[in-house]
């Protein structure tokens, strides 16, 4: 769905206003009278009589045909999602954000063509890599992060685009998105983002210089944990063509996601706020522990990456992970299992705080893990996704669990 961006307004502003069109708020014969679309449950569109389904327009958004080319619900989030993002033209909507990046993968790539892609990605986008991707004939290559001349260098004649992570949603590292976009460029390299992590409030990949910019919608869109949905976003070129791409693969989403999408992007702003605060806390408050040896949080000062997320982001949120002194894999697990505030779970960006343990090292192909420099010994890491509890509470739960740790990896203390 188009729409025109307005970055005069500041972000709270921006995610209040997106996608409100009067067109698709209204009530019989008042256009705009609520505040929110309808549910739109629809597949089928009826014609007043045949001349009428004859000069049915062509595709394009905002024309009812089918339901599988969406209804206002869809349209409104998709809208709004372009209105946030600078440069784009539009956004196509998936039913996750996984599946968001294989449309855009089989969107780009060809049988023969080279993927790079950031060795700091999540494990679904390296499985799609190694699986996917290769089974339809397409190779895929990682490179280390955080150096532009290794992705320079893997550049090779069949390479067609590259899939960065920034920062990478374990590790945390933050690349230099704007220098490999920009060798991308140069060298007809189609760059894509997974953005997930800053959203377009805390980073706009296409006024970076990305190609295309993808987001899981399941994390801070979403932001309650109860809807999944994912989101690509481009200019004029590869918006049409993405949008072919879905509708070929025949991939919707459902009026109720899109509207639980649109209820949750209301309050992301806020909510991001909230949640980059308390992080920033839990990540000072760990950096002074002795059983803490490193804090991964882009966002606090001398954390690796912050200089450049300094420079390129306007946002944060509360994922982050720390690298615990030594210790054993058997003390990190009991440390998560010691937290009562913070549940056991994969995603992110819901109101609630989760945990996660952080082990990187065998997935990675392309850069070290521990980074050179580390002692070896500190490996065992946890990944906290900080939510909207107070964030002394989330404190002082940590405090109990590195007690727990103590005991268990045998430190006095
Ligand atoms: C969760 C996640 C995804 C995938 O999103 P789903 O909606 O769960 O399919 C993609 N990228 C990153 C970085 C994620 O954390």
């Amino acid at each position: 769905m188009s729409g025109n961006n307005d970055s005069n307004h500041g972000p709270g502003t921006r995610v209040t206003a997106a996608g409100r069109r009067a067109e698709w708020t209204g009530t019989p014969g008042h256009p705009g009278a609520v505040v929110s679309p309808a549910v739109w449950r629809a597949s089928t569109h009826l014609y007043p009589d045949m001349a009428a389904l004859r000069a049915h327009p062509s595709n394009e958004d905002g024309n009812f045909y089918y339901g599988r080319r969406g209804a206002p619900t869809q349209w409104a989030l998709a809208d709004a999602l372009t209105m946030l993002e600078p440069g784009a033209a539009g956004t196509v909507l998936y039913p996750s954000g996984v599946a968001a990046i294989a449309g855009v993968m089989l969107t780009v790539l060809r049988p023969g063509d080279v993927l790079l892609m950031t060795d700091n990605a999540y494990e679904p986008s390296r499985v799609m890599g190694r699986g996917l991707l290769h089974d339809f004939g397409i190779e895929t290559r990682w490179f280390d992060p955080l150096d532009p001349d290794a992705f320079a260098a893997a550049i090779c004649q069949r390479t067609r685009a590259v899939l960065i992570e920034c920062p990478g949603s374990l590790t945390m590292d933050v690349c230099d998105v704007p220098r490999l976009a920009a060798i991308a460029r140069a060298r007809g390299v189609i760059s894509v983002i997974d953005n997930t992590w800053a959203s377009p409030l805390g980073f706009a990949p296409l006024k970076h210089g990305v190609d295309i910019a993808v987001m899981s919608l399941t994390k801070h869109v979403g932001g309650h944990s109860d809807a999944m949905m994912g989101s690509a976003s481009a200019g004029a070129d590869w918006y049409r063509t993405l949008r072919l791409r879905a509708q070929g693969l025949g991939t919707v989403v459902s009026p109720d996601d899109a509207s639980l999408m649109l209820r949750g992007l209301r309050t992301m702003d806020i909510r991001l706020q909230r949640t980059t605060a308390s992080a920033l806390a839990l990540a000072q408050w760990l950096m002074q522990r002795p059983e803490v040896a490193h804090v991964l949080c882009p966002m606090l000062p001398g954390s690796p990456g912050h200089e450049i997320w300094r420079r390129d982001f306007t946002g944060g949120c509360g994922l982050f992970s720390f690298v615990m002194r030594g210790g054993t894999a058997a003390a990190r697990d009991a440390l998560i299992d010691a937290l009562a505030l913070f549940g056991i779970g994969y995603s992110w960006g819901g109101f609630e705080s989760l945990a996660t343990p952080v082990d990187p090292a065998p997935i990675r192909s392309a850069s070290a893990w521990p980074p050179a420099g580390w002692d070896g010994e500190d490996r065992f890491g946890v990944r906290l996704a900080v939510g909207l509890e107070d964030p002394g509470d989330l404190i002082a739960d940590l405090d109990g669990a590195l007690a727990t740790w103590r005991r268990q990896a045998g430190r006095n203390g």
